[in-house]
């Protein structure tokens, strides 16, 4: 029996900002019977609820464990300092906010990494939670602290922290976990939580980071990563799942009851992606494409609709419009709703998968919704470098159709520090911007068309053909922001239409080296943390001077700095510390990528030009996933009343 501390807690809520945000309660979450279950997990986000709540595969995960009868799974976020102050004066600890209950009560804390800049909030969570900071420390009474998402694809920094990390898609690894922490309890726990670790890390599923030794060289690149005892594998591969359509998840989402970053519902339409964005990380990592049929989304978002009472369903992905029904997807579900004020959104549009009757069967029944372009690179030259095949023709025409058709405003995405990148390149956004205003008002006759462009600093990732390269230091980012600040005002004619956002160089610096680093990195989080570093991704609590001075103390000795791990161009012979997780992207092929970047060579698209052998499907054992499922246009209408049913629903079996 593990005890709710709201009691204790409740009084403490009256003095912090937003309470709201650690009372659960909100429509469709789960609180289940705690001696029930034989296997008890948190879900935690760290960062604040109003980021976490909306997170997709945070709401997936806590339906999937909770769909099985001995499974409870609770949710938690990460705590603002103010409560954080208030835990720690009155001797409380971290808990769930959907049964109030300490983490330390449950078996596995499993930690869902969207970005770097959430890693002193994870430290926060652990340390007020009553679990020993590192994991060497923890001991039988501790729960397993695993970790999974994005930024799990390089958790070296981290290394110390965890006790296990998942790669790649967590449905099926959160329920394959599930089962050996059950076994191995219901069999009395042999040989204590080592054990099972090692079973774990012998299974090839999942990577156990104590299990690895790293060595370094004098010149402070790492010689060598060794699995330290007989049995633990010297790579360990993603997860893969494939048929979405088997995996309808979130069922029904749970609606925040604070206000968060996206206030509606939302439903992913494919995962993986093969345009082959070499900046992209996510693109790399998720290969490879595999699309949700559209009967299937169909039926998910009708449910989510019906189970949540929002209004808007965003239609994710990481490029929705090349979706191979897009067109049939948004036509269907507007005449499903028609007049009934429901509108559809996608993320973000590519340039070049943009049509007009696409954007205008999107918003037919709601609110019409901002356009947000990515060019990402300001020059042609720049987004040949990147891989983001779009031509100056392509956005004007584009824009144009979108001014032509109503559309007052867009949004233009872009990023600084691209390599190879000159000043020349930065400016030519002012100028590409001056043009999309120019073709505006030519084709609407209107002087109100305007255009916002947004910048921020690039940050060289993990997987990708960009992490050899050189990051962009933070003085010379702004610098360059600066000079395009002052081009895009220059022009009197067209400085009012042009809106101008952008994000300093600085947390950058510090998402690089979180980026990219190794275990060394790890110690000057603990002490950022330590210093009082906390909510590092928001703007306000970030304190870049804290960063620096903790990386120069720490490593005044050594042959590393921020620099080193940020700013420093890698050799093709450099171990990188990510070397032995394996994302199914032949090392080879990722080099050669890196290099046709260099010299502004392009590469196309799995999905409609043969296989650029990147190696995924060959090691992974998985394969592209495209078209349309089922054929017939009856069949594809969605059945009212009838519910997406899970894997076990099908089969009858559990759940
Ligand atoms: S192996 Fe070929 S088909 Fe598969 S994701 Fe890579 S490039 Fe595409």
């Amino acid at each position: 029996m593990s005890d709710s501390i709201f009691t204790e807690l409740e009084p403490l809520l009256a003095e912090v900002n937003r309470p709201v945000q650690y009372v659960g309660g909100e429509v469709n979450a789960i609180t289940k019977d705690w001696d029930s279950a034989t296997v008890r997990w948190v879900l935690l986000y760290p960062d604040a609820y109003e980021v976490g709540a909306p997170n997709q595969g945070l709401q997936i995960l806590y339906e999937v464990l909770n769909e099985r009868p001995d499974v409870l799974a609770e949710r938690a976020y990460a705590i603002w300092p103010d409560l954080e102050a208030l835990l720690r004066s009155n001797g409380l600890p971290a808990f769930t906010i959907d049964g109030h209950r300490p983490l330390r009560s449950f078996d596995v804390i499993g930690v869902s990494l969207a970005t770097e800049l959430g890693y002193t909030n994870l430290l926060t969570s652990i340390d007020v939670a009553g679990l020993p900071l590192h994991s060497r420390d923890r001991t039988d009474a501790d729960p397993l602290l695993v970790v999974g998402g994005h930024a799990a694809f390089n958790p070296e920094p981290i290394a110390d922290f965890v006790d296990a990390v998942v790669l790649g898609d967590g449905e099926e690894a959160v329920l394959s976990l599930t089962e050996f922490l059950r076994d191995w309890k219901q069999q009395g726990a042999p040989g204590g939580r080592k054990e099972l670790l090692r079973r774990l890390a012998a299974s090839g599923q999942f990577y156990v980071p104590s299990f690895y030794d790293v060595r370094y060289a004098d010149d402070g690149a790492i010689e060598s990563v060794v699995p330290n005892r007989p049995g633990v594998p010297w790579t360990i591969a993603k997860h893969t799942l494939m048929d979405l359509d088997e995996w309808p998840y979130p069922k029904a989402p749970v609606v925040p009851v604070a206000e968060t970053v996206h206030e509606r519902a939302s439903t992913e339409i494919f995962r993986g992606c093969t345009r082959g964005c070499r900046f992209c990380q996510a693109g790399m990592i998720t290969r490879p494409v595999r699309e949700r049929s559209a009967s299937t989304v169909a039926e998910m978002v009708d449910h989510s609709l019906a189970k949540t009472g929002y209004r808007e369903v965003g239609l994710l992905s990481l490029s929705s419009a090349d979706h191979s029904e897009i067109g049939k997807l948004a036509e269907g579900l507007a005449d499903r709703y028609e007049g009934t004020m429901t509108s559809l959104s996608l993320p973000s549009t590519r340039v070049d998968a943009f049509n007009i009757d696409l954007a205008n069967e999107l918003s037919r029944n709601g609110r019409r919704s901002g356009l947000t372009f990515a060019p990402e690179g300001g020059s042609e030259r720049l987004r040949k470098v990147i891989n983001k095949t779009v031509t100056e023709e392509d956005l004007i025409r584009t824009v144009s159709a979108a001014y032509g058709s109503g559309w007052r405003a867009v949004k233009l995405y872009f990023m600084c520090g691209l390599p190879t990148e000159t000043d020349d390149d930065v400016l030519q956004i002012a100028e590409l911007a001056r043009r999309v205003i120019e073709a505006g008002r030519e084709i609407s006759g209107r002087r109100d068309i305007r255009c916002t462009v947004s910048i921020g600093g690039f940050v060289p990732k993990p997987q990708t053909p960009f992490q050899w390269a050189g990051q962009l230091g933070h003085e010379e980012t702004d610098r360059r922001l600066r000079l395009l600040g002052e081009a895009l005002r220059a022009d009197r004619n067209y400085a009012r239409a042009i809106g101008f956002r952008y994000h300093d160089g600085r947390p950058g610096m510090v998402e690089g080296l979180l980026a990219r680093g190794d275990r060394r990195v790890g110690a000057v989080i603990e002490e950022v943390w330590r210093r009082g570093g906390r909510f590092d991704g928001w703007s306000e609590h970030f304190d870049f001077d804290l960063w620096r001075s903790c990386a120069e103390d720490l490593w005044e000795d050594q042959p590393i700095s921020l620099s080193w791990f940020t700013t420093r161009e890698r050799t093709r012979d450099e171990i990188l510390p990510w070397q032995h997780l394996d994302a199914g992207l032949d090392a080879d092929w990722l080099w050669q990528d890196w290099q046709d970047a260099l010299a502004e060579d392009e590469v196309g698209d799995c999905r409609w030009t043969p296989c650029s052998a990147c190696g995924v499907c060959d090691v992974m054992d998985t394969m592209i996933q495209i078209g349309p499922r089922p054929q017939s246009a009856a069949e594809w209408a969605p059945p009212t009343g009838v519910g997406a049913r899970s894997p076990a629903e099908r089969s009858g079996a559990d759940g």
